[in-house]
């Protein structure tokens, strides 16, 4: 069938589905039909086997003509010149934009409902939260919607999605793909990475996102592998290292079954699946929550009510122009993030906490290099709980963060990690594992995910 029925295929299915799931902010119809035209026109080959393919872009990257609202109000008009440079390339590689999909404001958060214009819910059980913060992104994958979309990562926000969801997500090495055109939350740990159904699709469409760009001074020089190329399931003889410490109180019973699953079918494809430990474990959260709120605290000093988007009515001086619009624009969450991140990064309190947090992700980084002298890769949980319900976190935050224990060290690190269905609980809702690589080792991380899964 061509690009055309497939895409219109797809618009009919979301106009049946996303008024229960809400998972996207804005959709692309009249556009995406002209781009699957173009792509039938063009023809469908082995070399470009993205072309005429329907995907969803996370509403934090930009899009050139189509607005962008990070799910802030602050950016609730904003309407971009340009495209992101992922979103460049999904167009060259022929890829028909369906539209914007929610996300929490920011992408602060792990649950989607900080967003300012609606709540996604999660497809398995629509009385339960999709996960954050690129939620969206997630759901629309999982309910059928679309094949794939893009996310991104600064402490989880792919991962921890996919698995509440019962997809793949992958969250690249930092500096594999772009950030130009990312709406910067935390510059050192945001990665644009991909959601799929399968493992192959995940490798193909990281496949089209990666690669040098001259406009992202932190992305790396390097060949980009054919990760979907070489997929055939063996992963004998690789070194797989088991971390004590994720079986922890902190996580589920049901879920550390699953890892121990997972560890006994690696085994049984000729895996050496060895326990080692990881006790930096549980610095990563604090580290994290001030590292990402300063960095917030600085990128966010633009949304100012002059230069972009929100700009407040009631102010008389240009004082009350930054305060009000600031004030009106942003929500709780994101203004918690940048008292918190002012609060670390001001005089007097700086060494105690941001340059405290930079020697702890120092201390992290070398944790993981040494298990990485040894082992291929890191398995275990991707998050702490299934699923939870709608509401159930949002009057308490720190009850939110807690739960991005199995996640954020990755990104202080700057590591890849994938997401991969792992089997349900008992009430259904999905589980993740999560395999965590050495630097630009996506290669063998898609192998060991296609072999499992
Ligand atoms: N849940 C984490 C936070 O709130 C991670 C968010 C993300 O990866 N964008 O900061």
């Amino acid at each position: 069938f061509s690009s055309v029925e497939l895409t219109k295929a797809t618009f009919k299915r979301i106009a049946e589905t996303d008024s229960k799931v809400e998972a996207f902010l804005s959709l692309n119809e009249e556009e995406a039909l002209k781009q699957a035209e173009a792509a039938d026109a063009k023809g469908y080959t082995e070399e470009n086997i993205l072309n005429g393919i329907p995907l969803g872009i996370k509403d934090n990257i930009v899009t050139d003509g189509l607005t962008t609202t990070a799910a802030s109000r602050i950016l609730e008009d904003f309407v971009p010149i340009y495209d992101a440079t992922v979103v460049s390339k999904l167009k060259e590689a022929g890829a028909v934009n369906v539209g914007k999909l929610n996300m929490d404001e920011f992408a602060m958060g792990g649950s989607s409902e900080t967003s300012y214009f609606k709540t996604t819910k999660n497809p398995w059980d629509l009385t339960k939260v999709p996960g954050g913060s690129s939620g969206g992104s997630a759901a629309a994958v999982a309910s059928g919607e679309i094949l794939g979309s893009l996310g991104t990562d600064t402490g989880g926000s792919i991962r921890q999605p996919a698995a509440f969801n019962g997809i793949v997500g992958m969250k690249p090495t930092y500096g594999r793909v772009s950030r130009y055109g990312l709406i910067a939350f935390a510059s050192s740990l945001d990665q644009i990475g991909p959601f799929s159904r399968t493992v192959k699709d995940n490798a193909l469409l990281l496949e089209a996102i990666s690669g040098y760009d001259k406009k992202d001074s932190t992305s790396v020089k390097l060949e980009v592998p054919k990760f979907s190329a070489n997929l055939n399931g063996k992963v004998a003889g690789m070194k797989v290292a088991l971390p004590k410490e994720y079986f922890q109180e902190g996580v589920s019973a049901e879920i550390q079954e699953a890892v121990r699953k997972a560890a006994k079918q690696y085994e049984e494809m000729g895996a050496i699946i060895e326990e080692v430990t990881l006790p930096t474990l549980s610095y990563g959260i604090p580290a994290y929550y001030i590292i990402a709120s300063s960095e917030a605290s600085s990128n966010l000093q633009r949304f100012d009510g002059v230069r972009y988007g929100y700009r407040s009515e009631n102010a008389n001086t240009l004082e009350e122009l930054y305060v009000n619009s600031r004030s009106e624009g942003f929500g709780l969450e994101v203004k918690r993030r940048i008292m918190l991140g002012t609060f670390s990064l001001s005089a007097g309190y700086y060494d105690a906490h941001f340059k405290k947090a930079g020697q702890i992700r120092t201390l992290i980084k070398r944790d993981f290099a040494r298990i990485f002298n040894e082992y291929d890769f890191i398995l275990g949980p991707t998050t702490t709980t299934t699923a939870y319900g709608l509401g159930e976190k949002s009057d308490n935050p720190l009850e939110m963060y807690m739960a991005d224990l199995l996640t954020v060290s990755t990104n202080l690190a700057g590591l890849p990690a994938i997401s991969v269905p792992g089997g349900f609980a008992a009430n259904g809702m999905p589980i993740g594992i999560q395999l965590i690589g050495n630097y630009f080792e996506e290669e063998k991380l898609y192998q060991a995910a296609y072999a499992f899964e």
